[in-house]
C-alpha cells in the first residue's frame, strides 16, 4: 500500500500505562498524515514470566504457577486502569481475563503432562503480545483513533519449527492484503501482536526471542510499506551496547548488511532476521527512541555510497565453543569437518564462526550455549564409530568463551585492521582463542576467554575510534583548541 508506514514497539515502549500512552500516541500523530499499522511486543519482562510459568508447569511447581499467574493479571490490571476510563475499564479486563484464562489452561494442561509441547509453547508464548494488543488498540480506540486488535496467528504464515519459524512470505502476502488491506483502506490503525506466526494447517508459531522486529519486517514487505520504524529503548543503532561501553555513539546511517551482522553477531538491537523480508523492496527502516521520539534514530538502507570501515562492535556471552580433530590417518580434516557441518546442519544449529588449523586439521565451531547440547547430541551420533574407534580425538567443549565480531562495510579495504584489533584485544590481557574474518568481509569475529570480553569490547571499539568524542574544551577568548583524538589508533 502507497505510502503505508509500519511502527513496531517493543517491550520497553509498551511496558506500563504511560509508555502505552506515549507509544500510542506516536502512532496516532503519524496516522494523521498517512496509512499506519503497529506491531506489538509483550510488556517487557512478560514473555520470560510466560515461560518461567511453563517450566513451573512441566515441573508439577503449582504453587509457583500461580504467583506467575498472580502476577500476569496484576501487571495487566494494572495497565488497564491506569490507561483506560473507568466506563471502558470492564469490557476490556474481561478480554484481558479471556486470553489469561486460556494461557492457564495450556499450563494446566502442561502440569498434568509434566512436559512442555513445543507447538503448546508456541501458542502460550504468544499471549503476552496479545494482552498488549488489547491494551494499546482499545486505548487508541478511546483516544479517538479508530483501531483494530489483530492476531498475526490469522496473517503471518510460516514453517512449522516452533519456536523458531520462518515465514512463507507468499502465503503471508495474500493474507496480509486480504485481511489488513480493507482495514486500513476503512482508516482503522490495526495492531498486529508481534512474534506470533501459524503454520499454513493453522498451528501456532513464533519467530524466536525477540522476533518481534522481525514480524513488523514481514508484515512491511507483505503490505509493499513505504517504511518501517522500530520504536525501542535506545536512541538507535549504536557503536556498540551502551550497556557495556558507556561512549557508544548513535550511527546515522547503517546499510541492511552491517544491521543483520551486528543483529547476528549480537546486537539485541535487532532481531537477527529483520532485514532479509526487506532487500529485495529496499524498504527503508529507522531505529528510534520512543523515550526520546525528538532524536533522529538510526536509518538502515540498502547500500552507502562510500563504505566507513569498522562502524560498530557486537557481542554474545552465551557461546560455547566445540573443537573435533582427527585420531588417526583413517580420516583427515576435511573429511571430518564435512561430516560435522553435515550433522550440525541438520540438527538445525546456527554456527557462529568456523575455524581451523590446515597442519593439526582439527577445527572448531562456535554455537550458541542453548543448542549446545543439540549440537553434541548430532556430532556424537554422526561420528559414534569413529570416536570408538579412536579415529576422532574426543569431543571437546570450551565454555568459558564469549564472541566479538566488529562490523562494518569497506573493513576487508583497511590493511592491518585485523592486526590492529588482536592487538587491542591482547594489550588488555584477554586471550584470543580463535578468529574469523572472511566468509562475510564486514565482519572480523573474535572467540576470547569469556571474563575478559567485556574488556575486549571496550578495547576494539576504542582502537577502531568508534567512541563518542569528548566534549571540545572551551578556552578564553572564545578559541578552542583542535578537536579530541577518537580514541587510540
Ligand atoms: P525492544 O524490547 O525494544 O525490542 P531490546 O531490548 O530487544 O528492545 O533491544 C534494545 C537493547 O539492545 C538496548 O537497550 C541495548 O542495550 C541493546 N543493544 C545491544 N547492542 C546494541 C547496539 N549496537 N545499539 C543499540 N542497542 C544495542
Ligand atoms: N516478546 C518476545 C520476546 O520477548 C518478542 C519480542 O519482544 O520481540 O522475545
Ligand atoms: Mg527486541
Amino acid at each position: 500500500m502507497k505510502n503505508l508506514l509500519v511502527m513496531k514497539f517493543g517491550g520497553t515502549s509498551v511496558g506500563s500505562a504511560a509508555r502505552m500512552r506515549v507509544s500510542a500516541g506516536l502512532a496516532a500523530a503519524e496516522q494523521k498524515n498517512r496509512p499506519v499499522a503497529i506491531v506489538v511486543s509483550a510488556m517487557s519482562k512478560v514473555t520470560d514470566l510466560l515461560l518461567d510459568t511453563m517450566r513451573h508447569a512441566e515441573a508439577g511447581d503449582r504453587d509457583g504457577m500461580e504467583s506467575n499467574l498472580a502476577r500476569l493479571r496484576e501487571r495487566h490490571e494494572e495497565a488497564c486502569r491506569e490507561l483506560l476510563p473507568a466506563a471502558d475499564q470492564g469490557a476490556v479486563l474481561a478480554q484481558l481475563h479471556d486470553v489469561i484464562d486460556e494461557f492457564e489452561r495450556i499450563v494446566n494442561g502442561m502440569a498434568m503432562l509434566g512436559e512442555r509441547p513445543p507447538r503448546s509453547v508456541d501458542e502460550a508464548v504468544a499471549v503476552g503480545e496479545r494482552l498488549s494488543v488489547v491494551l494499546v488498540s482499545e486505548f487508541l480506540r478511546v483516544s479517538g483513533t479508530p483501531s483494530v486488535g489483530v492476531n498475526a496467528r490469522d496473517v503471518v504464515v510460516t514453517d512449522a519449527v516452533f519456536g523458531n519459524a520462518s515465514p512463507l512470505m507468499e502465503p503471508t502476502r495474500v493474507k496480509a492484503q486480504e485481511k489488513l488491506l480493507p482495514y486500513l483502506e476503512q482508516g482503522l490503525l490495526p495492531v498486529i501482536t508481534g512474534f506470533n506466526g501459524a503454520s499454513a494447517d493453522g498451528r501456532p508459531t513464533t519467530l524466536g526471542r525477540g522476533g518481534s522486529d522481525f514480524s513488523a519486517s514481514i508484515l512491511a514487505a507483505a503490505l509493499d510499506a513505504a517504511e518501517l520504524w522500530i520504536w525501542t529503548d535506545v536512541d538507535g543503532i549504536m557503536s556498540a551496547d551502551p550497556r557495556l561501553v558507556p561512549d557508544a555513539q548513535v550511527l546515522e546511517e547503517i546499510t541492511y548488511a552491517e544491521a543483520a551482522e551486528l543483529a547476528y553477531n549480537g546486537a539485541k538491537v535487532l532481531h537477527p532476521r529483520t532485514l532479509a523480508p526487506l532487500v529485495e523492496k529496499k524498504i527503508p527502516v529507522w531505529s528510534k527512541n520512543s523515550f526520546a521520539p525528538e532524536k533522529p534514530g538510526t536509518r538502515i538502507v540498502p547500500s552507502m555510497a562510500v563504505p566507513q570501515g569498522a562502524r560498530a562492535v557486537a557481542s554474545m556471552r552465551n557461546v560455547a565453543l566445540v573443537s573435533l580433530e582427527p585420531a588417526s590417518a583413517e580420516m583427515n580434516g576435511v573429511q571430518l569437518m564435512a561430516r560435522s557441518l553435515d550433522a550440525i546442519a541438520r540438527a538445525d544449529v546456527e554456527v557462529l564462526v568456523v575455524s581451523s588449523s590446515s597442519y593439526r586439521q582439527n577445527f572448531c565451531l562456535l554455537v550458541r550455549e542453548d543448542e549446545l547440547e543439540r549440537s553434541l547430541h548430532a556430532l556424537e551420533s554422526a561420528l559414534a564409530l569413529e570416536l570408538a574407534h579412536h579415529y576422532v580425538r574426543p569431543i571437546q567443549v570450551d565454555r568459558n568463551v564469549g564472541l566479538l565480531a566488529a562490523v562494518g562495510e569497506g573493513m576487508q579495504g583497511k590493511p592491518g585492521l585485523a592486526g590492529r584489533i588482536f592487538t587491542a584485544i591482547s594489550r588488555v590481557q584477554v586471550n584470543v582463542i580463535a578468529i574469523a574474518q572472511g566468509s562475510s568481509e564486514l565482519t572480523i569475529a573474535v572467540v576470547v576467554r569469556r571474563d575478559g570480553l567485556e574488556k575486549a569490547v571496550k578495547a576494539v571499539h576504542a582502537e577502531c575510534g568508534l567512541g563518542m568524542r569528548p566534549p571540545v574544551p572551551v578556552f578564553p577568548f572564545g578559541q578552542s583548541e583542535g578537536r579530541a583524538p577518537r580514541g587510540k589508533r
